[in-house]
């Protein structure tokens, strides 16, 4: 028999598939449960539910089905530009943001060049840099949080790419503005920095700067979001980058010409006026925040500060064993063991209820 892993391309044969979080369904079938009585607090979803007004938009597309979607995504991108201060030729239209990052890789990396992202980044980075051959350099993360000044240092003459998360996913850490500009101001104008907001929604106002305001000074510079998070329309599958017109166009040529479903995009447009939704997101965000991190403190637990929607907790330990515990009484959290966190469990803000159902749990777990 032919061996078809030993000719896939080299980046390939190293990587590992990414690993989403347990789906309920999946637990219920291994442990017999009822799915109504799992908690899922592992893939950093909206505990809320989605937009009424998503909802009423997608009904509206229901009969449209047999068409295709509208391949330029003019609706969408144009609300998207106005809203965020920008061209329409300035923006870019993914399925899900986790696209925007590969059409970034398809279009500037290869054999021979490099991205550069941090330990404990964002899984897709090395995913979508050694789906096409290219090199990925990690830089030690300091306090679990991105070293920039040690990122700047890895830029060699091979680097087309850095990735950069902020808030980072899985750790929650994040960088001030002074932090960004220093970066900004003294990478090479031929390396493109992907910043990658998915999270700034929740921390809008915070600490956090905005990427979109150093657009128009560094067109190395690509912002990308997501309607994932915040938005709360994880399955759907729709993101978007935020860029030099030029970057676009060229992100634009590699681009699949209907990567964004209709359903996705009627949705998306819906829930960008739905202010109310977003400030409730953010709302509950904060409120469980506390309430986790109360509870963790009760328990004597400590925990990576997170700006995002998501806490990853430190156990001191390695953590398969009450990770496992948690999944028999119901709970499922994220292990990021892969990311070279072992004593570590990432998770997701939930419902007043679900936090206090995680908790419940832990502490069963911990005092058994
Ligand atoms: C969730 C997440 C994304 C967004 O993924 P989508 O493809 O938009 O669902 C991007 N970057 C980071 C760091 C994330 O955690």
């Amino acid at each position: 028999m032919t061996d078809f892993l030993a000719l896939a391309q080299p980046g390939v044969q190293q990587l590992s598939p990414y690993v989403p979080g347990k789906p309920v369904d999946e637990l219920a079938r291994e442990l017999d449960l009822d799915p109504a009585s799992i908690v899922k607090l592992a893939s950093n979803e909206n505990p809320l539910g989605p937009s009424p007004k998503a909802l009423e938009a997608i009904h509206g597309e229901l009969t449209e089905l047999t068409r295709y979607p509208d391949g330029n995504g003019f609706e969408l991108k144009s609300r998207l530009a106005a809203r965020c201060g920008v061209q329409l030729n300035q923006v870019t239209l993914g399925n899900g943001s986790n696209d925007i990052l590969d059409l970034v890789a398809r279009a500037y990396l290869a054999p021979g060049l490099n991205a550069v992202f941090s330990q404990y980044a964002f899984a897709v980075y090395p995913i979508s840099t050694q789906a096409v051959g290219a090199q990925g350099k990690v830089v030690p993360a300091k306090d679990h949080g991105h070293d920039l000044e040690a990122m700047l240092a890895a830029i060699d003459e091979n680097t087309r790419v850095v990735f950069i998360a902020n808030p980072n996913n899985p750790t929650g850490t994040w960088f001030g503005p002074d932090a960004l500009e220093r970066f900004l101001a003294r990478v090479p104008g031929n390396v493109l920095v992907v910043l990658d907001e998915a999270y700034i929604e929740f921390a809008e106002g915070d600490e956090l700067p905005d990427g979109l305001k150093y657009l128009a000074r560094y067109d190395n510079l690509l912002v990308s979001r997501t309607f994932s998070k915040a938005y709360g329309l994880a399955a759907l599958r729709v993101g978007y980058a935020l860029s030099s017109a030029q970057i676009a166009d060229v992100l634009n040529r590699v681009r699949q010409p209907f990567n964004v479903n209709s359903l996705a995009l009627a949705a998306a447009c819906a829930a960008l006026d739905d202010a109310d939704y977003l400030a409730q997101s953010r709302q509950l965000n904060d409120a469980g925040m506390a309430q986790l991190e109360a509870g963790l403190r009760e328990l004597g637990l400590s925990w990576i500060p997170s700006k995002g929607n998501f806490i990853a907790v430190d156990f001191g330990r390695d953590t398969a064993a009450i990770n496992q515990a948690l999944l028999r009484a119901g709970v499922i959290v994220r292990p990021v063991a892969g990311y070279g966190m072992p004593n570590f469990l990432r998770v997701s803000i939930g419902l007043p209820a679900e936090n206090a159902r995680f908790l419940g749990a832990l502490a069963k777990v911990l005092n058994a």
